[in-house]
C-alpha cells in the first residue's frame, strides 16, 4: 500500500446537477491528490439509466472548472491510461461482467429469478413478522427463487428460457466485518445487518456496489473519498474486494460527514431557503422543471466558495480561516476532518466572499463591476463617470460595505446619477426651515472653495453649521441624502471629493429647490 501511486477519483453520478457537498468531495479530494502529487480523475458513473439527468456531465465538469479543482484525467478533462471513464462505456470492455463471474465461480455471488412481485410479498411477510429491517439476506434467501434454493437443472431452465435474473452478493450469516477509514477510525459491522445486494441487475448493468469496485480496482485508485451515505453499504464493499481476492487493491476509505442544516436539523436540502445557492452554478433540470441558482451566478468568487467549502467540515487546527487553493493543498490532512456533521453557515458564507472581495484591487474590481454593470453605464451620458479612473475610486468607497461586487451599483448610484428623490423618513426627520437655509449656505460656501478634497469640504461643512448655530450632527444625514437621495452609503465626503466641486453644487441647489418647505 505505501507504494502506491496517490490516485483519487470523484464519481458522481448524472443525475441531476451537482451540489455543494458533491463539490466538496471533489474538492477533498482533489486537495489530497494534488498535496501528495498523485492524480485526480473525474469518472462519471452512469449505470442506473432510469435516473440519468440530460446535461448534468456538461455541467458537472463546467462546475469544476469554475471551481478550479480540475480533474487531470476523466470524462471532459482528457484521457490517460484508464480510458473511457464513464462506466456506460466501460461496461463494453466486459469487466463489470467479468468479476460478477468470478464471484459466482467463488460461490460469493449467485443468481435471483425473484419478480418485483416476489420481492414485495417477501418483504410484508417480514414486516408482518416484526422484523425491524426486512431485507434480502443469509435467511430471507433461502425462501426465495435463486441459484441457492433452485437445482443447477431449474436454473439452467431458467437461464434458457430468457429469465430476467440479477446477481446478488452471498453476504455470510453473522460474520463480523472490520474495515478502517482514515476519517472514523476502525469500523466494525455484523454482517446480519448488511443484505444480498444486487452487483448485476437484470438489464446486464452493474449497480454502483459492483461498478466503483471494478473501476476503482482497475483505475487503481489510492483512495475512495466519499458521502456518509456510503458508510453502510461499506461492509458489503469490503466483502466484495475480499471474495474478489483483491484486498491489495483496496482503497482506503474515507467517508465525509454531512454537511447540516443551519441550524443544525438534518441534511442540508437543494431547497434550503437560507438565500445562499446550493449548487455552484445555475442548474435547471429538465426532468423536474426545477431551477435553481449558482454561487457563480450570485456573485460569489470561486476562491470564496471553494475556502468556504473546504472549512465545512475541516479544520487546519490553527485559527486562520482564508486559505488560498495553494494553502488548502499544503494544510489539507483527512485527520482533521470531522466525524460529526458540519452545519451549513449562510452568513459566514458571505463573509468568506467579502474576504476575497477586500483582497482585490480596485483595478481588477473596476473591471468586474464594468462588465457587470455594462448596461447602466451605457445609459450614463457624463464621459468622466465612465473614466478607468473614476470607476475604480468608485470600487474603492462601495467595497467597504458589500459582500458582492454585484451590490455596488446599488450603493453607488449617486456616483453616476443625481438623485431625483430623496429618502422620505431622513426628509420628514431633518428637514426644517434652518436646516434648508444651511443647505443652502454650505452651497455658497462651496462654490467659494478653490480645492474640493474630503478634508477641505468637511472642514467647510463644520464650519458653516458652527456659524449657523447648528450642531453638525443635525444636518449631517440631511446633506448627505441631499448628495445620494439615500440616508446610508460611503464615507460622505469622499463622495463629495469624487463627485466634484460643479456636481455637489448643482446637487445642493437642486435639493433647495425641490424642498421648499
Ligand atoms: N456515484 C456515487 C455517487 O454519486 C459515487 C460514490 C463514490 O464516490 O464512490 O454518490
Amino acid at each position: 500500500m505505501e507504494n502506491k501511486r496517490v490516485r483519487l477519483r470523484f464519481a458522481p453520478s448524472p443525475t441531476g446537477g451537482l451540489h455543494m457537498g458533491g463539490v466538496r468531495t471533489a474538492l477533498f479530494s482533489y486537495l489530497f491528490a494534488k498535496k501528495h502529487k498523485g492524480d485526480f480523475v473525474l469518472r462519471i458513473e452512469d449505470t442506473d439509466q432510469t435516473r440519468y439527468v440530460g446535461g448534468a456531465e456538461e455541467y458537472i465538469i463546467n462546475a469544476l472548472k469554475w471551481c478550479g479543482i480540475e480533474p487531470n484525467e476523466g470524462v471532459g478533462f482528457g484521457d490517460g491510461a484508464h480510458a473511457p471513464y464513464r462506466q456506460s462505456e466501460r461496461k463494453k470492455l466486459g469487466i463489470y461482467k467479468k468479476y460478477a463471474e468470478q464471484l459466482i465461480a467463488s460461490d460469493h455471488a449467485y443468481y435471483a429469478f425473484d419478480t418485483a412481485e416476489e420481492l414485495d410479498v417477501m418483504r410484508k411477510r417480514l414486516e408482518a413478522a416484526k422484523v425491524t429491517a426486512p431485507q434480502y439476506n443469509s435467511v430471507s434467501r433461502q425462501n426465495m427463487r435463486n441459484s441457492l434454493t433452485l437445482s443447477g437443472d431449474e436454473v439452467k431452465k431458467l437461464m434458457d428460457a430468457g429469465t430476467p435474473y440479477v446477481v446478488r452478493l452471498k453476504v455470510p450469516r453473522n460474520e463480523e466485518i472490520r474495515f478502517h477509514d482514515i476519517i472514523r477510525g476502525w469500523v466494525v459491522v455484523n454482517s446480519t445487518q448488511v443484505d444480498d445486494k444486487v452487483l448485476l441487475k437484470s438489464d446486464g448493468m452493474p449497480t454502483y456496489h459492483l461498478a466503483h469496485i471494478v473501476d476503482d480496482i482497475e483505475m487503481e485508485i489510492s483512495h475512495a473519498v466519499r458521502g456518509e451515505e456510503w458508510l453502510p453499504s461499506a461492509p458489503a464493499h469490503i466483502l466484495i474486494y475480499r471474495y474478489l481476492n483483491k484486498e491489495d487493491k483496496m482503497p482506503l476509505f474515507a467517508h465525509l460527514p454531512l454537511i447540516l442544516k443551519p441550524d443544525g436539523n438534518g441534511k442540508l436540502s437543494k431547497r434550503d431557503k437560507s438565500g445562499i445557492p446550493m449548487f455552484p452554478l445555475d442548474w435547471h433540470d429538465e426532468r423536474t422543471g426545477e431551477s435553481y441558482t449558482g454561487y457563480r451566478e450570485s456573485g460569489f468568487f470561486p476562491e470564496a466558495f471553494i475556502n468556504m467549502l473546504a472549512m465545512l467540515g475541516w479544520n487546519p487546527g490553527t485559527t486562520q480561516e482564508i486559505f488560498s487553493i495553494e494553502e488548502l493543498i499544503e494544510a489539507f490532512t483527512f485527520e482533521r476532518v470531522n466525524k460529526s456533521g458540519a452545519k451549513f453557515d449562510p452568513e459566514k458564507t458571505k463573509w468568506f466572499n467579502q474576504q476575497y472581495l477586500r483582497k482585490k484591487s480596485d483595478a481588477e474590481l473596476a473591471t468586474l463591476f464594468s462588465s457587470i454593470f455594462e448596461k447602466d453605464l451605457a445609459e450614463i451620458q457624463e464621459a468622466r463617470y465612465k473614466t478607468k479612473d473614476y470607476i475604480e475610486t468608485v470600487c474603492k468607497l462601495v467595497k467597504e460595505k458589500a459582500h458582492f461586487v454585484n451590490e455596488f451599483w446599488a450603493n453607488g448610484t449617486c456616483f453616476f446619477i443625481a438623485p431625483t428623490t430623496y429618502d422620505a423618513d431622513v426628509l420628514k426627520k431633518r428637514l426644517t426651515p434652518a436646516s434648508i437655509d444651511f443647505i443652502k449656505q454650505l452651497t455658497e460656501a462651496f462654490k467659494d472653495l478653490n480645492t474640493f478634497t474630503a478634508a477641505e469640504t468637511e472642514a467647510t461643512f463644520k464650519a458653516v453649521a458652527e456659524k449657523a448655530g447648528i450642531g453638525a450632527g443635525q444636518v449631517m444625514q440631511l446633506f448627505r441624502v441631499s448628495i445620494s437621495g439615500v440616508g446610508g452609503g460611503p464615507a460622505l465626503f469622499e463622495i463629495v471629493e469624487l463627485l466634484g466641486q460643479a456636481e455637489v453644487v448643482s446637487r445642493l441647489e437642486a435639493f433647495s429647490t425641490n424642498n421648499v418647505l
